[in-house]
């Protein structure tokens, strides 16, 4: 299997785990068809990929969400929880996730509440202290927020 996680030793083994669970066994990782919402997202640092396809309720909430893509295990991971955790929820809702979310990998503190919301995610947050991971692990949300941002419509 793949040895590219040795540098990942200073992480904690519980987080590490759920790391290695979603990226060995991804989540909702599918082709939709007829998506309403498409976005792919690069990160030339890595080389990952991530794919997103959503398809919206009328109220705008997501109804489905689906990811393809390649990369490292950081932002498969991302992905794979990603899709998890914003399914049902309302599209203004998600964008709170991902802010959230950004400041936890930034390292900024944040409340109990907030850390509540972010959940599996929370496996995510010793990437702070690997700079150049931020960008594997933020690559799946930043996708969502373009996907979002070109639904201006609604
Ligand atoms: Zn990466």
């Amino acid at each position: 299997m793949s040895s590219s996680n040795t540098s990942f030793n200073e992480l904690d083994d519980i987080y590490q785990d759920i790391i290695l669970d979603h990226y060995r066994h991804p989540r909702n990782k599918a082709k939709m068809p007829d998506p309403d919402l498409v976005s792919r997202g690069f990160n030339p640092f890595c080389g990952d990929e991530v794919i997103l396809m959503i398809k919206l309720s009328t109220e705008n909430q997501i109804n489905t969400i689906s990811f393809t893509g390649q990369g490292c295990s950081i932002s498969q991971a991302s992905a794979s929880i990603l899709t998890e955790l914003i399914k049902g929820k309302h599209i203004k809702e998600t964008m709170e996730i991902s802010n959230m979310f950004r400041n936890l990998v930034k390292g900024l503190s944040i409340g109990d509440e907030e850390l509540d919301k972010l959940g599996e995610l929370e496996a995510l947050k010793g990437v702070s202290k690997f700079p150049v991971r931020i960008k594997c692990a933020l690559l799946p949300w930043s996708t969502l927020e373009d996907a979002i941002s070109t639904n201006k419509a609604s």
